[in-house]
């Protein structure tokens, strides 16, 4: 079945082919630039979204703004997909219904202008402000000393439960290899999480030049965190290193092997969820994701979403979803 048939039955209600329209639009999102027309007016919304409306143009933004002022059933949606079009009609919408909310507001849990974290940007002084890079690359298995990503155990124990800190991402951005990400000038970035506490809640840390890296004392205790020393984990021993350019920012999937991508728009499990810097408080840019079974090798749970200070306060912020 190729795209226009497995559209074709989604527009009439029939989502059983959705796992070929996800594979057309991670492969090509711009694939998907006919459909959104029928899709807004068939108000057919399919999981995952992310990779069908990221390729959305600036017609097709401007068409999900007119739904979200008219107060359409479904605004809640074509706010996330007029978020993950990343377009200046998207980001004057937003600022316009920062200071004049329009009818959906009042129903919504998070700012207005936040639905813009889902296409991984925010609103700056002008207009588009990134939080993400569109170009990304893979992070295949590697045998290195010093691989790129991997749970590297540092000489330092997480204050809260005991096990080993782990170095998780450390990425020189100066490097003309990842030049695509457009991050030259912000040097060599080394992230660190506890994988115990790191299920419970975001782990930050801090780096420094010669590529060591620390707890941050900015990170807060969750309510809840089991007894220390409950968990006996065995480390996963896989160590990614960088891998081809993908040909889109959404190829990489959260759940799966070979999932693993440095760049690109975080295939998040849960809601979008941009922590902020402890230091200068603007939302922290996203680095790598990293799968749950990438690092251990097998099938495992959840995956680990890194960022970085983007203002260079040498800070770096762990997140781990699961399903
Ligand atoms: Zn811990
Ligand atoms: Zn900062």
């Amino acid at each position: 079945m190729d795209l226009g048939e497995a559209m074709a039955r989604l527009l009439a209600g029939d989502d059983s082919e959705s796992t070929v329209i996800e594979a057309a639009a991670r492969a090509d999102p711009s694939a998907l630039r006919p459909f959104h027309d029928r899709l807004i007016d068939a108000e057919a919304w399919v999981w995952p979204w992310r990779p069908l409306w990221v390729a959305a143009t600036e017609e097709t933004a401007a068409r999900l703004v007119a739904e979200v002022d008219a107060g359409a059933g479904m605004s809640e949606r074509w706010l996330m997909a007029l978020g993950l079009s990343r377009t200046r009609t998207a980001a004057a919408a937003l600022s316009r219904w920062t200071k004049e909310p329009p009818p959906v507001a009042a129903s919504l849990y998070v700012p207005i202008a936040q639905y813009a974290h889902e296409g991984g940007w925010e609103l700056g002084t002008e207009g588009i402000r990134p939080l993400s890079s569109l170009p990304s690359y893979a992070l295949t298995p590697t045998e290195a000393d010093r691989p790129l990503a991997g749970c590297l155990p540092l000489d330092e124990r997480c204050p809260w439960c005991g096990l080993a800190l782990l170095r998780l991402l450390d990425v020189d951005l100066d490097d003309p290899g990842v030049a695509a990400l457009g991050l030259a000038g912000h040097g060599r970035v080394v992230a660190t999480t506890c994988l115990d506490c790191g299920s419970y809640t975001d782990v930050l840390g801090e780096y420094r030049p010669d590529g060591t890296a620390t707890w941050s004392d900015a990170n807060t205790r969750p309510g809840y965190l089991p007894p220390a020393g409950e968990w006996d984990l065995d480390l996963p021993t896989e160590r990614l290193g960088l891998g081809p350019l993908r040909c889109t920012p959404v190829e990489g999937i959260a759940w799966n092997a070979g999932g693993s991508t440095l760049g690109g728009l975080p295939d998040w499990i849960q809601d979008a969820d941009y922590p902020s810097c402890p230091r200068c408080r603007t939302t922290l840019y996203f680095l790598a994701q990293l799968t749950g079974d990438d690092l251990w090798g097998e099938s495992a749970e959840g995956c680990h979403y890194v960022f970085f200070c983007a203002d260079d306060c040498r800070t770096t912020a762990v997140v781990y979803q699961q399903s």
